[in-house]
């Protein structure tokens, strides 16, 4: 018998290829798009599901690149897509944008390790923290990983809109913005000693 969780996963299966078929009618001459983003900018920001860039920043397709993980960290994948971004692709100017209530604060290395260690499924959290609800099937895999966790937003945004910067692959004059989305607002908020810090050298 299958479970609830795969028939969930199956109506969403179906959900997804039936939008596709309603898109697919509307597409339009978006063939003709290319592959160089017309806006020629880029955007590193979070996976969080209530973050829709497309919608927060106003692009259409072809507009812009967006780099999406867990917190929009510059991770080295992150910046691997920035320097393709740029080099390849001609963006110019990039912005690093993390949010409000990022799941991202809400653990640490050590506890995503620990929970790995001992099983897979998807943990439960309450006042008390996280916690397993099976206790079998883990690894210790997860000791090799880094999750870029954070504590502090303004300086996760700094750290990576500086991390960026002084990367050797990153041409000097590009400019990055460093912003926290308001979850409760929709608001781009600037924040000041990131966008200082990754202001354009000529
Ligand atoms: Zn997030």
């Amino acid at each position: 018998m299958a479970s609830l969780l795969q028939k969930e996963n199956s109506v969403v299966h179906q959900q997804v290829l039936s939008a596709n078929s309603e898109y697919v009618k509307h597409f339009g001459d978006k063939s003709k798009l290319t592959i160089p983003p017309a806006r020629q900018f880029a955007i590193l920001t979070c996976m969080d599901a209530r973050l829709d860039p497309a919608q927060y920043a106003g692009l259409a397709e072809g507009d812009a690149h967006v780099i999406r993980n867990a917190g929009g960290r510059a991770s080295d994948d992150a910046i691997r897509s920035l320097v393709i971004s740029h080099k390849l692709l001609g963006t110019k100017e990039w912005f690093v944008i993390h949010h409000t209530d990022c799941g991202m604060a809400l653990f640490t290395d050590d506890i995503i390790r620990d929970l790995l260690a001992t099983s897979l499924k998807t943990a439960t959290v309450d006042e008390n923290g996280w916690r397993n609800v099976q206790e079998e099937g883990g690894t210790d895999e997860a000791r090799y990983i880094s999750f870029l966790t954070f504590k502090n937003l303004e300086t996760s945004v700094t750290d990576d809109v500086v991390r960026i910067k002084n990367h050797p692959l990153v041409a000097k004059d590009i400019p990055v913005y460093g912003y926290i989305y308001d979850v409760k607002s929709g608001s781009l908020i600037e924040v000041p000693e990131a966008t200082k810090a990754g202001v354009a050298v000529n």
